[in-house]
């Protein structure tokens, strides 16, 4: 059983809301990727990444996938079919969406762990009062 601290770098339960033993997600056997399942009830867990971060990095990247659409359909210079463009746009858009998604997911995630974190904080701070 690992301590009791709220740390951001380690991955956290949502659903347990601790420090749970963790392995890494497979998609199919042998393929995992960056997430993690919780040992203790088997849903998703990762390590909360502040959501201010996160949403710049996405947000640059959103802009930046559109704007690179846009220049492609304006200049065309790759030479791109029309149906190539619009299977461009629709890609760029998805991943917009998915990325949106992503940043929504982790912020919910990053609210509850520093809600319980400030919990465990005060339930400390209320024992050591305590003791004297
Ligand atoms: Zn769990």
């Amino acid at each position: 059983m690992k301590a009791k601290i709220g740390n951001p770098n380690e991955p956290w339960c949502p659903v347990c809301e601790d420090h749970t033993e963790y392995h890494l997600k497979e998609i199919r056997p042998g393929k995992t990727r960056a997430m993690y399942t919780c040992n203790e009830c088997g849903s998703n867990t990762w390590s909360p990444t502040n959501p201010f971060l996160f949403g710049v990095v996405v947000i640059v990247l959103i802009l930046g996938l559109n704007f690179l659409m846009f220049a492609a359909d304006k200049n065309n210079t790759a030479q791109l079919q029309p149906g190539e463009i619009l299977l461009g746009k629709v890609a760029a858009l998805g991943m917009s969406i998915f990325m949106l998604a992503v940043v929504w997911g982790n912020s919910k995630h990053w609210r509850k762990f520093q809600k319980w974190r400030k919990k465990l904080y005060q339930e400390k701070i209320d024992a050591v009062l305590e003791q004297k």
